[in-house]
Protein backbone atom coordinates (compact mmCIF):
# COMPACT_ATOMS: atom_id res chain seq x y z
CA UNK A 1 0.00 0.00 0.00
CA UNK A 2 2.57 2.54 0.84
CA UNK A 3 4.81 1.36 -2.20
CA UNK A 4 1.84 2.08 -4.52
CA UNK A 5 1.91 5.75 -2.58
CA UNK A 6 5.29 6.45 -3.01
CA UNK A 7 5.16 6.02 -6.64
CA UNK A 8 2.13 8.35 -7.30
CA UNK A 9 4.10 10.84 -5.66
CA UNK A 10 7.11 10.67 -7.71
CA UNK A 11 5.29 10.44 -11.07
CA UNK A 12 4.44 14.30 -11.65
CA UNK A 13 8.81 14.32 -11.59
CA UNK A 14 8.52 11.34 -14.02
CA UNK A 15 6.31 12.78 -16.36
CA UNK A 16 8.05 16.54 -16.15
CA UNK A 17 11.79 14.83 -16.99
CA UNK A 18 10.25 13.16 -19.75
CA UNK A 19 8.86 16.00 -21.63
CA UNK A 20 11.78 17.91 -21.07
CA UNK A 21 14.23 15.29 -22.50
CA UNK A 22 12.05 15.45 -25.53
CA UNK A 23 12.30 19.47 -25.45
CA UNK A 24 16.33 19.55 -25.28
CA UNK A 25 16.29 16.59 -28.14
CA UNK A 26 13.86 18.11 -30.52
CA UNK A 27 15.70 21.54 -29.71
CA UNK A 28 19.39 20.16 -30.49
CA UNK A 29 18.63 18.11 -33.44
CA UNK A 30 16.61 21.67 -34.97
CA UNK A 31 19.72 23.88 -34.02
CA UNK A 32 22.43 21.32 -35.31
CA UNK A 33 20.30 21.01 -38.53
CA UNK A 34 19.85 24.18 -39.04
CA UNK A 35 23.59 25.38 -38.35
CA UNK A 36 24.55 22.49 -40.89
CA UNK A 37 22.49 23.48 -43.70
CA UNK A 38 23.27 27.24 -43.41
CA UNK A 39 27.35 26.27 -42.61
CA UNK A 40 27.05 24.31 -46.16
CA UNK A 41 24.87 27.37 -47.71
CA UNK A 42 27.44 29.36 -46.83
CA UNK A 43 30.29 27.45 -47.99
CA UNK A 44 28.46 27.34 -51.52
CA UNK A 45 27.71 30.63 -51.62
CA UNK A 46 31.35 31.45 -50.93
CA UNK A 47 32.48 29.24 -53.45
CA UNK A 48 30.16 30.64 -56.14
CA UNK A 49 31.53 34.22 -55.53
CA UNK A 50 35.32 33.55 -55.37
CA UNK A 51 34.89 31.62 -59.24
CA UNK A 52 33.01 34.61 -60.53
CA UNK A 53 35.59 37.06 -59.53
CA UNK A 54 38.31 34.72 -60.53
CA UNK A 55 36.80 34.45 -63.96
CA UNK A 56 36.01 38.19 -63.61
CA UNK A 57 40.12 38.52 -63.01
CA UNK A 58 40.93 36.55 -65.98
CA UNK A 59 37.93 38.17 -68.39
CA UNK A 60 39.74 41.36 -67.41
CA UNK A 61 43.60 39.87 -67.77
CA UNK A 62 42.47 39.02 -71.52
CA UNK A 63 41.01 42.07 -72.44
CA UNK A 64 43.97 43.69 -71.75
CA UNK A 65 46.23 41.59 -73.73
CA UNK A 66 43.97 42.61 -76.45
CA UNK A 67 43.80 46.26 -75.58
CA UNK A 68 47.36 46.44 -74.89
CA UNK A 69 47.96 44.91 -78.82
CA UNK A 70 45.70 47.97 -80.48
CA UNK A 71 48.30 50.17 -79.00
CA UNK A 72 51.23 48.70 -80.66
CA UNK A 73 49.44 48.37 -84.20
CA UNK A 74 47.67 51.95 -83.60
CA UNK A 75 51.30 53.18 -82.95
CA UNK A 76 52.61 51.67 -85.76
CA UNK A 77 50.25 53.41 -88.00
CA UNK A 78 51.44 57.10 -86.32
CA UNK A 79 53.75 59.48 -87.02
CA UNK A 80 53.46 61.62 -84.61
CA UNK A 81 56.43 60.93 -81.77
CA UNK A 82 54.14 62.98 -78.92
CA UNK A 83 51.22 60.57 -79.87
CA UNK A 84 53.18 57.58 -80.45
CA UNK A 85 54.57 58.12 -76.42
CA UNK A 86 50.87 58.69 -75.39
CA UNK A 87 50.57 55.34 -76.97
CA UNK A 88 53.02 53.82 -75.20
CA UNK A 89 51.80 54.61 -71.98
CA UNK A 90 48.59 53.07 -72.32
CA UNK A 91 50.22 50.14 -73.50
CA UNK A 92 52.53 50.35 -69.88
CA UNK A 93 49.31 51.31 -68.40
CA UNK A 94 48.03 48.28 -69.19
CA UNK A 95 50.77 45.84 -69.01
CA UNK A 96 50.69 47.25 -65.16
CA UNK A 97 47.00 47.03 -64.60
CA UNK A 98 47.46 43.39 -66.02
CA UNK A 99 50.21 42.58 -63.48
CA UNK A 100 48.30 43.95 -60.35
CA UNK A 101 44.62 41.70 -61.65
CA UNK A 102 47.10 38.89 -62.18
CA UNK A 103 49.26 39.18 -58.15
CA UNK A 104 45.24 39.56 -56.86
CA UNK A 105 43.83 36.39 -58.83
CA UNK A 106 47.28 34.77 -57.16
CA UNK A 107 46.30 35.89 -53.83
CA UNK A 108 42.66 34.42 -54.38
CA UNK A 109 42.10 30.87 -53.18
CA UNK A 110 43.29 29.16 -56.36
CA UNK A 111 44.29 25.36 -57.21
CA UNK A 112 47.71 24.08 -58.08
CA UNK A 113 46.57 23.48 -61.22
CA UNK A 114 45.69 27.26 -61.63
CA UNK A 115 48.57 28.34 -59.96
CA UNK A 116 50.87 26.15 -63.04
CA UNK A 117 48.64 27.78 -65.71
CA UNK A 118 49.68 31.40 -63.94
CA UNK A 119 53.08 30.29 -63.86
CA UNK A 120 53.20 29.92 -67.64
CA UNK A 121 51.64 32.56 -68.20
CA UNK A 122 54.13 35.01 -66.32
CA UNK A 123 56.55 33.83 -68.64
CA UNK A 124 54.52 33.92 -71.97
CA UNK A 125 54.34 38.13 -70.97
CA UNK A 126 57.53 38.12 -70.08
CA UNK A 127 58.60 37.24 -73.43
CA UNK A 128 55.71 38.98 -74.98
CA UNK A 129 56.65 42.46 -72.98
CA UNK A 130 60.35 42.20 -74.42
CA UNK A 131 59.27 41.70 -78.04
CA UNK A 132 56.24 44.87 -77.66
CA UNK A 133 59.31 46.73 -76.34
CA UNK A 134 61.61 46.71 -79.20
CA UNK A 135 58.71 47.25 -81.36
CA UNK A 136 57.74 50.74 -79.90
CA UNK A 137 61.68 51.02 -80.11
CA UNK A 138 61.64 50.63 -83.74
CA UNK A 139 58.86 52.90 -84.36
CA UNK A 140 60.54 55.72 -82.41
CA UNK A 141 63.43 55.24 -84.71
CA UNK A 142 60.89 55.51 -87.83
CA UNK A 143 62.50 51.83 -88.52
CA UNK A 144 58.50 50.64 -89.74
CA UNK A 145 59.62 48.15 -91.77
CA UNK A 146 61.55 46.03 -89.09
CA UNK A 147 58.42 47.15 -86.73
CA UNK A 148 55.97 45.64 -88.75
CA UNK A 149 58.39 42.59 -89.51
CA UNK A 150 58.85 42.15 -85.50
CA UNK A 151 54.91 42.60 -85.05
CA UNK A 152 54.57 39.47 -86.36
CA UNK A 153 56.43 37.91 -83.91
CA UNK A 154 54.66 40.08 -81.26
CA UNK A 155 51.17 38.69 -82.48
CA UNK A 156 52.53 35.53 -82.00
CA UNK A 157 53.35 35.68 -78.60
CA UNK A 158 50.41 37.73 -78.05
CA UNK A 159 47.80 35.16 -79.38
CA UNK A 160 50.00 32.79 -77.02
CA UNK A 161 49.14 34.91 -73.88
CA UNK A 162 45.56 34.81 -74.81
CA UNK A 163 45.78 31.34 -75.62
CA UNK A 164 46.80 30.41 -72.42
CA UNK A 165 44.47 33.10 -70.41
CA UNK A 166 41.54 31.26 -72.66
CA UNK A 167 42.93 28.01 -70.97
CA UNK A 168 43.08 29.60 -67.85
CA UNK A 169 39.49 30.46 -67.82
CA UNK A 170 38.16 27.57 -69.42
CA UNK A 171 40.33 25.48 -66.29
CA UNK A 172 38.92 27.71 -63.84
CA UNK A 173 35.49 27.15 -65.35
CA UNK A 174 36.15 22.97 -64.62
CA UNK A 175 37.53 23.89 -61.06
CA UNK A 176 34.55 25.80 -60.31
CA UNK A 177 32.36 23.46 -61.57
CA UNK A 178 33.97 20.41 -59.40
CA UNK A 179 34.30 22.44 -56.46
CA UNK A 180 30.19 23.23 -56.93
CA UNK A 181 29.51 19.54 -57.64
CA UNK A 182 31.51 18.56 -54.83
CA UNK A 183 29.66 21.30 -52.34
CA UNK A 184 26.52 20.05 -53.87
CA UNK A 185 27.39 16.55 -52.79
CA UNK A 186 28.48 17.78 -49.67
CA UNK A 187 25.06 19.52 -49.43
CA UNK A 188 23.57 15.95 -50.18
CA UNK A 189 25.45 14.46 -47.52
CA UNK A 190 24.76 17.15 -44.88
CA UNK A 191 20.57 16.92 -45.50
CA UNK A 192 20.92 13.08 -45.54
CA UNK A 193 22.80 12.81 -41.93
CA UNK A 194 20.69 16.18 -40.74
CA UNK A 195 17.32 13.59 -41.79
CA UNK A 196 19.11 10.59 -40.10
CA UNK A 197 19.75 12.45 -37.09
CA UNK A 198 15.77 14.34 -36.98
CA UNK A 199 14.77 10.54 -37.63
CA UNK A 200 16.99 9.11 -34.46
CA UNK A 201 15.99 12.51 -32.84
CA UNK A 202 12.03 11.88 -33.44
CA UNK A 203 12.60 8.08 -32.49
CA UNK A 204 14.03 8.81 -29.19
CA UNK A 205 11.55 10.94 -27.95
CA UNK A 206 8.78 8.67 -29.25
CA UNK A 207 10.85 6.00 -26.85
CA UNK A 208 10.63 8.52 -24.00
CA UNK A 209 7.01 9.52 -24.93
CA UNK A 210 6.42 5.41 -24.84
CA UNK A 211 8.19 5.34 -21.34
CA UNK A 212 6.55 8.47 -19.81
CA UNK A 213 2.96 7.22 -21.55
CA UNK A 214 3.23 3.61 -19.68
CA UNK A 215 4.53 4.99 -16.47
CA UNK A 216 1.38 6.71 -16.10
CA UNK A 217 -0.09 3.98 -17.05
CA UNK A 218 1.39 1.95 -14.44
CA UNK A 219 0.77 4.97 -11.98
CA UNK A 220 -2.90 5.00 -13.30
CA UNK A 221 -2.99 1.42 -12.48
CA UNK A 222 -1.28 1.87 -9.20
CA UNK A 223 -4.00 4.88 -8.12
CA UNK A 224 -6.81 2.22 -8.75
CA UNK A 225 -4.76 -0.07 -6.53
CA UNK A 226 -4.70 2.06 -4.37
CA UNK A 227 -8.20 3.49 -4.55
CA UNK A 228 -9.19 -0.13 -4.41
CA UNK A 229 -7.38 -0.86 -1.13
CA UNK A 230 -8.76 1.99 0.28
CA UNK A 231 -11.96 0.99 -0.32
CA UNK A 232 -11.64 -2.46 0.63
CA UNK A 233 -9.59 -1.05 3.83
CA UNK A 234 -12.73 1.34 3.93
CA UNK A 235 -15.50 -1.19 3.80
CA UNK A 236 -13.71 -3.41 6.30
CA UNK A 237 -13.83 -0.78 8.96
CA UNK A 238 -17.04 0.30 8.33
CA UNK A 239 -18.10 -3.76 8.64
CA UNK A 240 -16.00 -3.20 11.85
CA UNK A 241 -17.50 -0.07 13.20
CA UNK A 242 -20.98 -1.75 12.55
CA UNK A 243 -19.81 -4.68 14.01
CA UNK A 244 -18.29 -2.62 17.76
CA UNK A 245 -21.71 -0.15 17.29
CA UNK A 246 -23.64 -3.46 17.43
CA UNK A 247 -21.85 -5.14 20.00
CA UNK A 248 -21.75 -1.87 22.31
CA UNK A 249 -25.57 -1.10 21.41
CA UNK A 250 -26.32 -4.74 23.01
CA UNK A 251 -23.81 -4.35 25.65
CA UNK A 252 -25.60 -0.77 26.41
CA UNK A 253 -28.84 -2.77 25.92
CA UNK A 254 -27.65 -5.46 28.30
CA UNK A 255 -26.52 -2.32 30.83
CA UNK A 256 -29.46 -1.04 30.73
CA UNK A 257 -31.33 -4.51 31.64
CA UNK A 258 -29.09 -4.73 34.35
CA UNK A 259 -29.88 -1.34 35.75
CA UNK A 260 -33.41 -1.86 35.60
CA UNK A 261 -33.17 -4.79 36.83
CA UNK A 262 -30.91 -3.46 40.21
CA UNK A 263 -33.45 -0.69 40.52
CA UNK A 264 -36.34 -3.08 40.40
CA UNK A 265 -35.03 -5.11 42.77
CA UNK A 266 -34.07 -1.89 45.00
CA UNK A 267 -37.24 -1.54 44.75
CA UNK A 268 -38.73 -4.55 46.00
CA UNK A 269 -36.09 -4.93 48.13
CA UNK A 270 -36.79 -1.66 49.39
CA UNK A 271 -40.34 -2.22 49.58
CA UNK A 272 -39.56 -5.27 51.56
CA UNK A 273 -37.46 -3.62 54.34
CA UNK A 274 -40.01 -0.97 54.18
CA UNK A 275 -42.94 -2.68 56.29
CA UNK A 276 -40.86 -5.04 58.70
CA UNK A 277 -39.06 -1.48 59.76
CA UNK A 278 -42.43 0.78 60.12
CA UNK A 279 -43.37 -2.41 62.37
CA UNK A 280 -39.97 -1.74 64.10
CA UNK A 281 -40.46 2.28 64.41
CA UNK A 282 -44.21 1.85 65.27
CA UNK A 283 -43.99 -0.86 68.12
CA UNK A 284 -40.91 0.74 69.46
CA UNK A 285 -42.76 4.09 69.86
CA UNK A 286 -45.31 2.00 71.84
CA UNK A 287 -42.70 0.46 74.33
CA UNK A 288 -41.25 3.79 74.72
CA UNK A 289 -44.35 5.15 75.99
CA UNK A 290 -45.30 1.83 77.97
CA UNK A 291 -41.22 2.25 79.42
CA UNK A 292 -41.75 5.47 80.36
CA UNK A 293 -45.51 5.68 81.76
CA UNK A 294 -43.08 2.39 84.09
CA UNK A 295 -40.64 4.58 84.36
CA UNK A 296 -38.47 1.85 82.96
CA UNK A 297 -35.39 4.68 82.21
CA UNK A 298 -32.61 2.11 81.27
CA UNK A 299 -35.22 0.10 78.53
CA UNK A 300 -36.33 3.94 77.35
CA UNK A 301 -32.66 4.66 76.43
CA UNK A 302 -32.44 1.19 74.71
CA UNK A 303 -35.91 1.54 73.22
CA UNK A 304 -35.07 5.33 71.60
CA UNK A 305 -31.70 3.61 70.21
CA UNK A 306 -33.92 1.14 68.43
CA UNK A 307 -36.29 3.85 67.11
CA UNK A 308 -33.27 6.11 66.06
CA UNK A 309 -31.58 3.03 64.25
CA UNK A 310 -35.03 2.08 62.93
CA UNK A 311 -35.63 6.08 61.77
CA UNK A 312 -32.33 5.90 60.06
CA UNK A 313 -32.92 2.79 58.28
CA UNK A 314 -36.14 3.79 57.01
CA UNK A 315 -34.47 7.14 55.60
CA UNK A 316 -31.87 5.20 53.69
CA UNK A 317 -34.38 2.52 52.32
CA UNK A 318 -36.41 5.59 51.23
CA UNK A 319 -33.46 7.19 49.53
CA UNK A 320 -32.77 3.88 47.61
CA UNK A 321 -36.07 3.97 46.68
CA UNK A 322 -36.09 7.14 45.55
CA UNK A 323 -32.83 6.63 43.14
CA UNK A 324 -34.47 3.75 41.73
CA UNK A 325 -37.60 5.14 40.67
CA UNK A 326 -35.42 7.91 38.86
CA UNK A 327 -33.35 5.54 37.31
CA UNK A 328 -36.55 3.38 36.13
CA UNK A 329 -38.32 7.22 35.51
CA UNK A 330 -40.97 5.70 38.14
CA UNK A 331 -41.17 8.80 40.12
CA UNK A 332 -43.42 11.73 40.00
CA UNK A 333 -43.54 14.78 41.30
CA UNK A 334 -46.72 16.40 42.63
CA UNK A 335 -46.85 20.47 41.64
CA UNK A 336 -48.79 22.74 44.00
CA UNK A 337 -48.62 26.18 45.42
CA UNK A 338 -47.92 26.73 48.91
CA UNK A 339 -46.23 29.01 51.40
CA UNK A 340 -42.40 28.34 51.58
CA UNK A 341 -41.27 29.36 54.99
CA UNK A 342 -43.64 27.56 57.03
CA UNK A 343 -42.13 24.47 55.29
CA UNK A 344 -38.66 25.71 55.72
CA UNK A 345 -38.77 26.79 59.29
CA UNK A 346 -40.59 23.23 59.60
CA UNK A 347 -36.84 21.63 58.49
CA UNK A 348 -35.21 23.57 60.89
CA UNK A 349 -36.98 22.65 63.90
CA UNK A 350 -36.05 19.18 62.55
CA UNK A 351 -32.65 20.06 62.13
CA UNK A 352 -31.91 22.32 65.53
CA UNK A 353 -31.09 19.30 67.86
CA UNK A 354 -28.59 17.75 64.84
CA UNK A 355 -26.53 20.97 65.09
CA UNK A 356 -26.56 21.37 68.48
CA UNK A 357 -25.09 17.53 68.40
CA UNK A 358 -22.28 18.69 66.35
CA UNK A 359 -21.64 22.03 67.94
CA UNK A 360 -22.62 23.78 64.67
CA UNK A 361 -24.11 27.70 65.27
CA UNK A 362 -27.00 27.98 62.99
CA UNK A 363 -28.37 31.45 61.32
CA UNK A 364 -30.98 32.22 59.04
CA UNK A 365 -31.88 34.70 56.65
CA UNK A 366 -35.44 34.73 54.71
CA UNK A 367 -36.76 37.57 52.16
CA UNK A 368 -39.89 38.27 53.36
CA UNK A 369 -41.44 38.90 50.04
CA UNK A 370 -41.64 34.97 49.16
CA UNK A 371 -44.48 33.68 50.56
CA UNK A 372 -45.93 31.05 48.15
CA UNK A 373 -44.30 28.71 45.26
CA UNK A 374 -45.19 26.19 42.85
CA UNK A 375 -43.25 23.18 43.76
CA UNK A 376 -43.54 19.60 45.07
CA UNK A 377 -43.73 20.36 48.85
CA UNK A 378 -42.69 16.81 49.48
CA UNK A 379 -39.37 16.80 47.50
CA UNK A 380 -38.70 19.94 48.49
CA UNK A 381 -38.36 19.19 52.37
CA UNK A 382 -36.15 16.25 51.66
CA UNK A 383 -33.71 18.57 49.33
CA UNK A 384 -33.64 21.17 51.97
CA UNK A 385 -33.20 18.08 54.49
CA UNK A 386 -30.54 16.63 52.55
CA UNK A 387 -28.67 19.73 52.22
CA UNK A 388 -28.57 20.91 55.75
CA UNK A 389 -27.75 17.28 57.01
CA UNK A 390 -24.57 17.50 54.89
CA UNK A 391 -23.64 20.59 56.17
CA UNK A 392 -24.14 19.72 59.29
CA UNK A 393 -22.39 16.20 58.79
CA UNK A 394 -19.40 17.74 57.36
CA UNK A 395 -19.22 20.63 59.44
CA UNK A 396 -18.17 20.88 63.22
CA UNK A 397 -17.86 23.88 65.74
CA UNK A 398 -18.46 25.82 62.76
CA UNK A 399 -20.87 28.02 61.30
CA UNK A 400 -23.68 26.95 58.99
CA UNK A 401 -26.54 29.56 57.06
CA UNK A 402 -29.59 29.28 55.04
CA UNK A 403 -30.33 31.56 53.04
CA UNK A 404 -33.88 32.13 51.00
CA UNK A 405 -33.98 35.43 48.84
CA UNK A 406 -34.76 35.92 45.32
CA UNK A 407 -32.20 35.86 41.98
CA UNK A 408 -32.89 37.18 39.23
CA UNK A 409 -31.97 35.74 35.99
CA UNK A 410 -32.28 36.56 31.98
CA UNK A 411 -35.42 38.32 32.99
CA UNK A 412 -36.94 35.43 35.58
CA UNK A 413 -37.15 35.61 39.36
CA UNK A 414 -35.63 32.45 41.18
CA UNK A 415 -36.11 31.19 44.33
CA UNK A 416 -32.99 30.65 45.68
CA UNK A 417 -32.29 28.68 48.52
CA UNK A 418 -28.15 28.94 49.75
CA UNK A 419 -27.07 26.65 52.71
CA UNK A 420 -23.34 27.94 53.73
CA UNK A 421 -21.27 26.07 56.35
CA UNK A 422 -17.69 26.18 57.12
CA UNK A 423 -16.74 22.77 56.90
CA UNK A 424 -14.14 20.17 55.65
CA UNK A 425 -15.48 21.41 51.87
CA UNK A 426 -14.94 19.56 48.46
CA UNK A 427 -11.79 19.40 46.46
CA UNK A 428 -12.74 21.56 42.66
CA UNK A 429 -12.01 17.55 41.04
CA UNK A 430 -14.15 15.90 43.48
CA UNK A 431 -17.05 18.52 42.42
CA UNK A 432 -19.12 17.38 39.60
CA UNK A 433 -19.08 13.58 40.06
CA UNK A 434 -20.84 14.05 43.69
CA UNK A 435 -24.18 14.98 41.88
CA UNK A 436 -24.10 11.03 40.41
CA UNK A 437 -25.25 8.46 42.24
CA UNK A 438 -23.73 6.53 45.67
CA UNK A 439 -20.86 9.02 44.85
CA UNK A 440 -18.59 9.97 47.91
CA UNK A 441 -15.11 12.55 47.88
CA UNK A 442 -13.76 9.31 50.71
CA UNK A 443 -16.06 6.26 49.98
CA UNK A 444 -13.50 3.97 51.54
CA UNK A 445 -13.99 1.07 54.49
CA UNK A 446 -12.49 3.03 56.52
CA UNK A 447 -14.02 6.69 55.86
CA UNK A 448 -15.06 8.95 58.52
CA UNK A 449 -18.13 10.23 57.54
CA UNK A 450 -21.60 7.64 57.49
CA UNK A 451 -23.89 8.37 54.42
CA UNK A 452 -24.73 6.12 50.91
CA UNK A 453 -23.72 8.86 48.28
CA UNK A 454 -27.31 9.28 47.19
CA UNK A 455 -28.37 12.85 48.71
CA UNK A 456 -26.62 15.10 46.38
CA UNK A 457 -27.95 12.90 43.34
CA UNK A 458 -31.17 12.79 44.04
CA UNK A 459 -31.62 16.51 45.21
CA UNK A 460 -30.30 17.83 42.09
CA UNK A 461 -33.01 15.18 40.16
CA UNK A 462 -36.00 16.74 41.71
CA UNK A 463 -34.96 20.09 41.44
CA UNK A 464 -34.53 19.57 37.50
CA UNK A 465 -37.97 17.64 37.35
CA UNK A 466 -39.27 20.86 39.42
CA UNK A 467 -37.57 22.91 36.50
CA UNK A 468 -34.58 23.69 38.99
CA UNK A 469 -31.03 23.31 39.57
CA UNK A 470 -28.44 22.72 42.34
CA UNK A 471 -25.47 24.91 42.15
CA UNK A 472 -21.91 24.46 44.46
CA UNK A 473 -19.26 26.34 45.77
CA UNK A 474 -16.65 24.78 47.38
CA UNK A 475 -13.20 25.00 48.30
CA UNK A 476 -11.30 22.09 50.44
CA UNK A 477 -10.56 22.80 54.04
CA UNK A 478 -13.18 26.01 54.07
CA UNK A 479 -16.13 25.39 53.86
CA UNK A 480 -19.50 25.00 50.80
CA UNK A 481 -22.20 26.96 49.46
CA UNK A 482 -24.91 24.72 47.87
CA UNK A 483 -27.44 26.70 46.44
CA UNK A 484 -31.01 25.11 45.47
CA UNK A 485 -32.42 27.18 42.27
CA UNK A 486 -36.10 26.58 42.01
CA UNK A 487 -38.46 29.00 39.49
CA UNK A 488 -40.53 30.82 41.98
CA UNK A 489 -44.08 31.61 39.56
CA UNK A 490 -45.60 28.87 37.48
CA UNK A 491 -44.59 30.71 34.48
CA UNK A 492 -41.07 30.54 34.97
CA UNK A 493 -41.48 26.52 34.59
P1 LIG B 1 -23.87 11.22 51.50
O1 LIG B 1 -23.75 12.47 52.22
O2 LIG B 1 -24.97 10.34 51.95
O3 LIG B 1 -22.57 10.49 51.35
P2 LIG B 1 -24.49 12.95 49.32
O4 LIG B 1 -24.87 12.68 47.91
O5 LIG B 1 -25.36 13.83 50.10
O6 LIG B 1 -24.27 11.56 50.01
O7 LIG B 1 -23.05 13.55 49.31
C1 LIG B 1 -22.09 12.96 48.51
C2 LIG B 1 -20.71 13.34 49.02
O8 LIG B 1 -20.52 14.72 48.79
C3 LIG B 1 -20.50 13.18 50.47
O9 LIG B 1 -20.13 11.87 50.82
C4 LIG B 1 -19.40 14.15 50.75
O10 LIG B 1 -18.18 13.56 50.44
C5 LIG B 1 -19.70 15.27 49.80
N1 LIG B 1 -20.43 16.39 50.40
C6 LIG B 1 -21.74 16.70 50.26
N2 LIG B 1 -22.05 17.84 50.90
C7 LIG B 1 -20.91 18.28 51.49
C8 LIG B 1 -20.58 19.41 52.31
N3 LIG B 1 -21.50 20.30 52.67
N4 LIG B 1 -19.30 19.53 52.73
C9 LIG B 1 -18.38 18.62 52.39
N5 LIG B 1 -18.61 17.54 51.61
C10 LIG B 1 -19.86 17.37 51.16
Amino acid sequence: MSQSVTTIHKQPYWVLSGFIAILVIMLTATSISLTSLSGINQRLEHLVKKHNVKLQYMETMRGLIRERMLNVLVALNLDDSFKIEEEWEEFSERAREFILTREKLYKLDVTPEEKERIEIQRRVLAQGQTVMSQVFDLIRENNYPQAKNDIVNALKVNDAIIEELTLMIKVGHDVSKKELSQAADNYLETRRNVFILDVIAVLVCLLIAVVVFRNLRVNQQNITNAVGALKQANEKLEARVLERTQDLLALRDEAVNANKAKSRFLANMSHELRTPLNAIIGYSDILIEDAEDKNMVEECEDLHKILAAGKHLLDLIDDILDISRIETGNLDIELETFSFKPLVLEVIDVMHPLFDQRNNHFSFEYDESITNIYADPRRTRQILFNLLSNANKFTEHGQITLNVKQQLIEDKTWLRCEIQDTGIGIGQEDQNKLFQAFMQVDASATRKYGGTGLGLAISLRFCQMMGGTIELQSELGKGSCVAILLPLNIENK
